[in-house]
């Protein structure tokens, strides 16, 4: 039995081994995350819109992917502040939070012992209007962190552009899946076919439907992972 609130109050994780340690992944709700690997805490587009975090740490590490309100709330960020917290995000949310670094796709940085490196992400054919993509290329980033012997891919808000089909080596991954601000099952089965994690967890989905996702790759070999993730 555990005791007290923090641990009974947590958001659902799985746990990932690997040789630096084992790495919690809470699952907070829509594009947010948390990671941890021992007492190194990681908050990825932490929002309080999206779900609970009265019970977590604060930050020793804060990546933010791009500036939408789902994706970077100031407010919440100076709550998980730590004296000595790192802060790395794309640009346009560095411009809004004056402590953080800002990252561009192809950037690499490491922190707590962790490889960070930015990767694009950007719509193709979604758009807000007529030559306007919901996500322009070169704003928004997506991060891999490498820990260990393991590569953790969280996408950001992008669609299956093809640096992200060439992607290598990555063990597990957390692909978009909304229209029309994302991808659609059939964008996120197309991008994880081509540079197969071995698990993938679709995410930011809203009201998208994971079983379609899960039907358009049976027998792939890749693991699908439904969680709490609207
Ligand atoms: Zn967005
Ligand atoms: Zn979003």
């Amino acid at each position: 039995m555990t005791s007290g609130s923090n641990f009974r109050d947590l958001p659902a994780s799985d746990t990932i081994k690997t040789p630096a340690g084992d790495v919690e992944m809470f699952f907070i709700g829509h594009g947010s995350l948390m990671f941890r690997v021992n007492d190194f805490c990681i908050h990825i587009d932490p929002v309080r819109s999206s779900g609970s975090y009265e019970n977590l740490p604060e930050a020793d590490l804060i990546l933010v992917t791009h500036e939408h309100y789902d994706h970077l709330d100031p407010e919440l960020i100076a709550t998980l502040k730590k004296e000595d917290t790192i802060m790395f995000s794309n640009g346009t949310a560095a411009s809004e939070i004056n402590w953080a670094q800002a990252m561009a796709a192809g950037d690499v940085r490491s922190a707590g012992g962790i490889v960070i490196e930015a990767v694009p992400a950007y719509n193709i054919v979604n758009m807000r209007s007529p030559g306007l993509p919901f996500h322009p290329k070169g704003v928004g980033i997506g991060f891999i962190l490498t820990i260990g012997d393991k590569r953790f891919y969280v996408a950001g808000d992008t669609e299956n552009t093809p640096e992200m089909k060439a992607l290598k080596d990555i063990h597990v991954a957390f692909l978009p899946m909304n229209l029309p601000y994302t991808m659609s099952p059939e964008m996120v089965a197309d991008a994880a076919l081509a540079f197969r994690p071995e698990i993938l967890y679709p995410y930011h989905y809203g009201e998208t439907d994971t079983g379609k996702l899960a039907e358009l790759l049976r027998n792939s070999g890749i693991e699908i992972r439904i969680r709490d993730l609207k």
